[in-house]
């Protein structure tokens, strides 16, 4: 079976995003690229979350050509493949429909802002938002990349989060902390206040402190 690890852990941070609530209704999807073979493992298609076995996930070239696998990958597999060849530093694309951060995506362009210390570590740096195109579409793929930039995440307008990472638990704790922001910003807001944003040399600061962590030797 190809790329068995990247599957592993794929079915392993898929539950971890349900656990987190940043889940519905089977939307979303997870992908890793093995940079050596070229190939890339991701959620499939009409495969309930619940249901998913090693086997389901598929593996995909570049193009979006099946490798292996009994499904149709995602509908959303351009919007993974495009960080692939775009940015040599990204290893895993995570697509949620995080309902709290979402809120952002129906509201205007108004990034979502650095208020948590938290965020600053996960994210490093405010929250764009990504224009609306039609899911499953290459111009979707292409106007949120494009948001992204050189950051690791964009609010989907009308749609959903995405967040890249060098590795997929970054992305993944990307994700969880831009959703906490966002519960975070609606409950300050709710009380009718403001949120104090973090000034950006502190944001840069506590980022920094995650890329330079490095686990101990055993
Ligand atoms: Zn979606």
């Amino acid at each position: 079976m190809k790329l068995l690890e990247e599957r592993k852990k794929i079915l392993e941070i898929s539950q971890k995003l349900l656990d987190a609530g940043v889940i519905h209704n089977g939307q979303g999807n997870v992908s890793m690229y093995n940079r050596e073979s070229g190939l890339v493992a991701i959620t499939p298609s009409a495969v309930p979350y619940e249901d998913r076995e090693l086997e389901d996930i598929c593996v995909v070239d570049l193009d979006g050509n099946i490798v292996e696998g009994k499904w149709k990958s995602t509908s959303e597999t351009s919007m993974h493949l495009i960080y692939y060849k775009k940015r040599p530093d990204v290893t895993s694309v995570i697509h949620t429909h995080a309902p709290k951060a979402t809120v952002f995506g129906v509201i205007g362009f108004e990034p979502l802002p650095m208020v948590l210390t938290e965020a600053a570590v996960g994210i490093g740096g405010e929250v764009p938002i990504a224009p609306y195109a039609r899911p499953g579409t290459q111009e979707l793929a292409e106007v949120t990349c494009k948001a992204v930039g050189n950051g690791n995440a964009a609010i989907m307008a009308h749609h959903g989060l995405i967040t890249i990472g060098s590795t997929i638990e970054l992305a993944f704790i990307a994700t969880v902390s831009i959703e906490s922001t966002a519960n975070t910003v609606l409950m300050a807001r709710s009380m009718g206040m403001d949120p104090i944003v973090l000034p950006d040399d502190e944001v840069k600061i506590l980022r920094g402190l995650l890329m330079g962590y490095k686990p101990r030797q055993a």
